[in-house]
């Protein structure tokens, strides 16, 4: 059941007096559930309840939070069809998209299980004593990774489950030894409740500290505002808008005690179309593209929203072949009247700016909420001084970009903000030739595709998914696996520390059986 309720810790709680409802964008109406805004004092006291939570939830060991992931993990199965109608319910969004959202945020949860089990992502790293070094000795030094403390999330509005309440954030901020407390995403707080309550069902079960894990309700900016201002909090995930992860950024460098933010924002995804692609294969790149365009009625973060080719008969085939093909495409729902409002006000903005045509847009009448898909054009030199054409239109539109030569194509690369993705589509020989062009582009993305879509995100190891300003906060972390968990954690040296006392990560012994470098060596044995 929905009860619209704050999870405060173990409790439900409903304190404040301002009141919002979701939004179910196929029917056009606001859903039955009323949802209660945190008030001032819960978003304290689930602060505060995080912060003493810390301080026991900090220190136990691997085994124990992976059995808390798992639990989460089969709390949200035992969830059933509830979830998935809820979530259709509120994002519009097929049954399918919602059966595999929730099976990446399982998968996402487990692999952070095992990744605890295996315990070697605390990066251990020793260099014994040398007791008879000249002139001075030198000491035993010790160092691993350790959780920062409890960690505000907020989740974005086209992913109300693998990047929202038990996503990626969660997921690993809770795994590093992090109490979180999720600002709940208003426009998704049905779907946000009932995953919320899976959570606490698996803290309960595995006796985890209350207060380890909070949902608080919001429809405006204030909770997440007074959230990310709280002393207690002493890190950020965000997934979402450049303006609200911008905002929220600056708001927590201007604490007191400044905090991170690792926040993924928004990005236009260029792809560098060479000769060689529209040889032969300009209806097999146009198809592929307008797919990749329309997929999700573009509502993805990777969604190919700039694509830049050499001014030449072949690109305006290209030109025409993709606009065709987007024609075709049926019009798709969109997430919320809010995110079809912006993709509106975004369309008009970049088509009514000098020097751009419209190549394709979808005029047919379309039922409300539904996108409307837009292919703009543009020359090199007008979209190298409008930074304007830059900004992300979020939703089924790109822009193709003529460029004179390749020199021009170079420093438009060069000048564009950073992006997740950067794609190239031509032969080897090619991308040889055009070294500088790629290396250019290399230089503003966290992953550089070869023949391909930039949609579509593999969760693994080997993903960057993250990128130079705006793209993400911090490029030298991205949101999956291995690389997200080291945003919630800092290192510590113990130096000369009595070994019964060490962290077992650190102890001669190797009790975890970890991979740990010693003296420059990595190594799974215990030192003797
Ligand atoms: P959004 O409007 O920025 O909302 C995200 C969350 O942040 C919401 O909970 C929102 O709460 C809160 N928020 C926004 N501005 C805030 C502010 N100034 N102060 C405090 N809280 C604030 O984003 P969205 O519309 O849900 O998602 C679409 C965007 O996310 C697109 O730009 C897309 O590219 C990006 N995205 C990026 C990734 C990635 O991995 N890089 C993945 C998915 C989506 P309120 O609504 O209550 O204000």
């Amino acid at each position: 059941m929905i009860t619209g309720k704050n999870q405060i810790g173990y409790q439900l709680s409903a304190t404040g007096t301002n009141t919002f409802k979701t939004f179910n964008p196929k029917l056009n109406v606001a859903t039955e559930w009323v949802f209660k805004e945190a008030a001032i004092d819960e978003v304290d006291e689930a602060a505060q309840l995080a912060s003493r939570a810390f301080e026991t939830y900090r220190s136990f060991s691997g085994e124990r939070k992976a059995e808390f992931l798992s639990a989460i993990a089969e709390e949200i199965e035992n969830l059933g069809d509830q979830l998935l109608e809820t979530y259709m319910i509120e994002s519009g969004l097929p049954k399918g998209r919602a059966q595999g959202e929730r099976g990446r945020t399982i998968f996402q949860l487990r692999s952070m299980a095992e990744l605890l089990i295996e315990g070697s992502w605390v990066e251990a790293i020793i260099d014994t004593a040398l007791p008879n070094r000249k002139p001075v000795p030198k000491p035993d030094l010790r160092k691993m990774l350790i959780p920062i403390g409890p960690i505000a999330v907020f989740g974005s509005s086209n992913f109300p489950l693998a990047y929202s309440t038990a996503g990626g954030d969660t997921a690993t901020a809770l795994a590093a030894g992090c109490p979180v407390i999720v600002k709940s995403h208003p426009m998704h707080a049905g779907t946000g409740e009932l995953v919320s309550s899976a959570i606490v069902k698996a803290a309960m079960r595995t006796e985890m500290p209350d207060g380890v894990f909070s949902n608080l309700n919001s429809s405006g900016i204030e909770v997440g505002q007074q959230l990310v201002s709280h002393p207690s909090i002493k890190g950020v995930g965000f997934t979402g808008s450049i303006a609200g992860g911008t905002a929220l950024f600056k708001l927590a460098t201007e604490r007191e005690e400044p905090i991170p933010v690792f926040a993924e924002m928004g990005s236009i995804n260029p792809v560098v179309v060479l000769p060689s692609a529209l040889k032969k294969d300009t209806g097999k790149w146009a198809q592929a593209y307008a797919e990749s365009i329309t997929l999700g009625t573009g509502q993805f973060c990777t969604n190919p929203g700039l694509i830049l080719g050499f001014e030449s008969a072949s690109l305006h085939n290209f030109i025409a072949a993709l606009g065709d093909q987007l024609i075709k495409t049926e019009p798709g729902l969109m997430l919320h009247p809010n995110i079809y409002g912006n993709f509106e006000a975004g369309k008009e903005i970049l088509s009514s700016e000098e020097g751009t045509s419209v190549i394709a847009e979808y005029k047919e009448d379309v039922e409300a909420n539904y996108a409307q898909q837009l292919l703009l054009t543009v020359d090199g030199k007008t979209f190298m001084r409008n930074p304007k054409l830059h900004r992300e239109v979020f939703g089924p539109f790109s822009m193709v970009v003529q460029c004179k030569d390749r020199t021009e194509m170079r420093r438009i690369l060069k000048r564009l903000e950073g992006q997740l993705t950067g794609t190239v589509l031509g032969d080897i020989k090619e991308l040889k030739a055009y070294g500088d062009v790629i290396e250019a582009l290399r230089g503003r993305v966290g992953r550089i595709i070869h023949d391909g879509v930039p949609t579509g995100v593999e969760v693994c190891p080997a993903m960057q998914h993250g990128g130079p300003f705006p793209a993400s906060t911090d490029s030298r972390f991205g949101a999956f696996g291995a690389s997200a968990i080291r945003r919630w954690v800092r290192p510590v040296s113990y130096q000369d520390w009595p070994q019964e006392l060490l962290p077992d990560a650190l102890k001669d012994k190797n009790l975890l059986g970890i991979l740990r470098m010693v003296n420059g060596s990595y190594s799974n044995s215990p030192i003797y």
